[in-house]
């Protein structure tokens, strides 16, 4: 039998059946201490594909760290076939100082495929296509909603992507959702060089929620196994994805107290009451009711509202 290649990533060389935690080396601080992203890497004895798990990109976004983080811990990153790389915290500026941007206030995730000389997120963007992107088949990103908007679990693809869309159906998170590719965003480059990419969003920024983190795990077990990369005990989905094909965002007609009036992940018909935003001085009360029969997966827990914030995300 031909012998199993060693794994070539960031100038090492990773044996059949072995690991390595390696840095991905981007740039310096302020105080001149270099900034080194860990790279966690398992390279099976046996022949398969290459999956990337990706956290961290938005660094206030806890729960998609503490996904990858419980993979490495628990040694699900650990292929029988093929090849696994974890990158916990993408956005190391950004966790370090718990922010969602970049120190200079980009988003990253508008930043792809990015330059070599370019802004800071620029060139880490650019970095990571260059040395890390490359080398995986399948690439899972993990987010969730900013500051506090809470996502209900949910994959998202541009449905006229077969190959996307086939993969958020194993994943099987409560929602799958027909979303457009954004660009300057990491699923639009990756995408352009023949990638294939899930996106997942669940939970909140700076937070850690278990019901979320476990539907992340479950999905990435899922997707490994139908890759034939190993074996997992998984239960099957407590009901099929809900799969989202036109969707909007509901936004404050005032500004004032919200009150929060419905679960998220919920099914609604049309003039159910989601919320209510009110004046601080018992004058008066808006209710904010569902445009039309849909669901909800995304809602606002932020109990002060400006006209125009937006409220909830709602599909059918
Ligand atoms: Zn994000």
């Amino acid at each position: 039998m031909k012998k199993r290649l060693p794994f070539g990533l960031l100038g090492s060389e990773i044996q059949p059946g072995k690991g390595a935690r390696l840095t991905l080396e981007v740039a310096k601080l302020h105080t001149n201490t270099p900034i080194q992203i860990p790279v966690i890497v398992q390279h099976a004895r046996k022949k398969g594909p290459t999956i990337l798990l990706l956290a961290g990109l938005h660094g206030d976004e806890i729960n998609g760290i503490e996904i990858v983080r419980q993979m490495i811990k628990k040694g699900w990153n650990k292929p029988s076939y093929g090849t696994v790389i974890c990158i916990p915290v993408f956005n190391i500026f950004g966790f370090l100082n718990l922010s969602r941007e970049f120190p200079d206030g980009r988003d990253l995730n508008r930043s792809f495929p990015g330059t070599k000389n370019g802004s800071l997120a620029s060139q880490f963007a650019y970095l990571f296509m260059k040395e890390i992107a490359p080398l995986a088949d399948v690439i899972i990103d993990f987010h969730t909603g900013a500051s506090q908007r809470n996502n209900y679990p949910q994959t998202r693809a541009d449905f006229k992507d077969k190959k996307a869309k086939e993969l958020c159906d194993v994943f099987a998170a409560p929602f799958t959702i027909d979303s457009g590719l954004l660009s300057k965003s990491i699923r639009n480059a990756v995408t352009k060089i023949g990638k294939k990419y899930i996106l997942f969003e669940g939970g909140k920024a700076n937070r850690i929620d278990d019901f979320i983190v476990n539907r992340g795990i479950d999905g990435t077990k899922r997707v490994m196994q139908q890759l034939g990369m190993r074996h997992f005990d998984i239960a099957s989905p407590e009901s099929p994805s809900v799969v989202i094909k036109s969707s909007k965002w509901i936004r404050a007609s005032n500004s004032g107290i919200f009150n929060l009036r419905v679960k998220n992940g919920v099914f609604v018909t049309k003039g159910t009451i989601l919320g209510i935003i009110s004046d601080p001085y018992g004058k008066f009360e808006r209710s904010v009711k569902a445009p039309m029969d849909c669901y909800v997966f995304n809602v606002n827990e932020m109990p002060l509202v400006n006209k125009g914030d937006a409220l909830f995300h709602v599909g059918r």
